[in-house]
């Protein structure tokens, strides 16, 4: 505890969940101290500051963007929102990154979070210590470092610490037996800003997830012929003109041809991963067991909470999911943990919780590595906490409209994006195509929710 007898708090990274976890820290003097927010960078937004350089930073440090030039959001602004605080009313529902980072920005504004924030400081480690007093007997010595090559380093001591590193920045390459022998341009979705330097070329591109299909569209936006290679169920929705689909991509022959699960062959002028990323914990101490496997992230509590040290929260590592509001929930539970409002159970109910919860998710044919994606179950998990931690739920007309939005995206990839929806209250929500016409809900949705 600080001198003041207030909770300090440490908060890493200044991305949408870190200024979430600050803005409720910051609405609680009561009984917090104010939070520190550690920011490698010297900008707020994460994934939304965009940056035109691949590689590294001036300072060696690689660069943890993975945003595109032309990319607008996937999820409508309605419900990509932070529940306590709307975007400007005068855009449409999908917006360009740069709308997201004013967002941000003002979201800062409005809650008076950059004074809190040291820009240009990455965490180096974060360690537990045993302490008298202390939350739990416990306290986390962060080691950060600044100036301009990040060679000041300096420790600070807090009660409990909120990792908000963020997950897209370190490109996840499967192994593809004779990948090497691959003779054309090897890229990761990290590195992809725009279609033009891939104009009219061949491109095998590996993976049908959100950033695979908009690149697969900005692509032939520029007459490049693309192989749209993935592992689901073939799209039924109609493709962009030059994108055909395939099977995953199985090996690379000798002389650098690719051969696809079916046993089709092609030999592109660029292969591109949009195969998604590692997460990565370099920071954290050892002994804090917090481990990386098959894309899981465990053993956590409630995917938040590493049960021996339960003053350790981290945020954001569900995927498939509407992350701004995700975090806004995570963000207050944590507040309820810290705060004593919700009792945590004891070390062993948390592990039993855990491997219960693992063990059903498998049990529902769920691999491992999927287990991080919340998808449909993310709104089961947002009221569970809410209910644990005594504080309000997402209104019900969030999921509705995040569902439907989903199904509008699979039904119609090329266009769902011209849509706006329009929130008519708790509950109702309607939405418009380009041309005015007011559409019909998904029915699939309104049974499902
Ligand atoms: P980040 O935004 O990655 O922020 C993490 C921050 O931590 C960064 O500022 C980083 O510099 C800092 N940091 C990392 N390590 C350290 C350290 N050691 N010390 C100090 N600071 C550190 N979400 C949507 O809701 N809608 C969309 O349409 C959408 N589209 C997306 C498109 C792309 C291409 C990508 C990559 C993601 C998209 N997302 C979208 C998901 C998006 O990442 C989340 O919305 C959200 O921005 C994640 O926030 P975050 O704070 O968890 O992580």
């Amino acid at each position: 505890m600080s001198g003041l007898g207030k909770l300090r708090v440490a908060v890493i990274g200044a991305g949408a969940a870190g200024l979430c976890a600050a803005r409720h820290l910051l609405s609680r003097r009561d009984t917090f101290a104010t939070p520190v927010v550690y920011e490698l960078t010297k900008n707020i937004g994460g994934t939304w500051v965009y940056e035109e350089r691949v590689g590294c930073y001036d300072n060696g440090l690689p660069i943890h963007r993975s945003m595109y030039r032309d990319l607008r959001t996937n999820i409508p602004k309605e419900v990509m929102s932070f529940p306590d605080f709307t975007f400007a009313k005068h855009l449409p529902s999908f917006v360009h990154h740069t709308e997201v980072r004013k967002y941000l920005e003002q979201y800062c504004d409005h809650f008076c979070l950059w004074d809190h924030i040291q820009f240009g400081t990455s965490v180096a480690s974060v360690t537990p210590v045993d302490v008298k007093g202390g939350w739990n007997g416990l306290a986390w010595d962060v080691t950060s470092n600044d100036g301009v090559d990040h060679s000041k380093s300096t420790t600070e001591r807090f009660d409990a610490v909120m990792v908000c590193n963020g997950h897209f920045y370190d490109p996840y390459i499967p192994a593809i037996p004779g990948l090497e022998k691959f003779k054309g341009r090897l890229m990761h979705s990290h590195d992809y800003r725009s279609a033009e330097p891939l104009a009219g070329k061949s491109v095998v591109l590996l993976g049908a997830g959100l950033s695979g299909l908009d690149i697969a569209m900005e692509l032939s936006n520029v007459d490049a012929q693309v192989i749209l290679s993935h592992g689901q169920r073939p799209l039924t929705c109609p493709l962009p003109p030059g994108v055909q689909q395939a099977p995953p991509v199985t090996s690379v022959l000798d002389d650098g041809t690719l051969e696809f699960k079916n046993g089709e062959r092609a030999k592109p002028e660029v292969f591109l991963f949009c195969t998604g990323y590692n997460f990565t914990f370099a920071f954290l101490d050892k002994k804090v067991g917090v481990k990386v496997q098959e894309h899981l992230v465990w053993p956590l509590y409630k995917f938040l909470i590493p049960p021996a040290y339960p003053s350790l929260f981290i945020v954001g590592i569900c995927r498939a999911i509407c992350p701004f509001p995700h975090f806004h929930i995570q963000s207050q539970f944590v507040l309820s943990v810290l705060d004593g409002s919700f009792r945590l159970p004891s070390r062993e109910e948390m592990v039993k919780d855990i491997e219960l919860d693992i063990a059903a998710r498998c049990g529902r044919g769920i691999a491992t590595r999927h287990i991080l994606k919340l998808d449909s179950e993310q709104w089961a998990y947002n009221d569970e906490l809410a209910h644990l931690g005594g504080f309000k739920a997402l209104p019900r007309y969030w999921s509705n409209l995040y569902e439907s939005n989903k199904v509008f995206r699979a039904r119609d990839m090329l266009n769902y994006k011209t849509y706006n929806y329009t929130v008519l209250d708790n509950m109702e929500w309607k939405v418009h195509d380009l041309h005015g016409q007011q559409l019909q809900k998904p029915l699939a949705v309104k049974k499902q929710m």
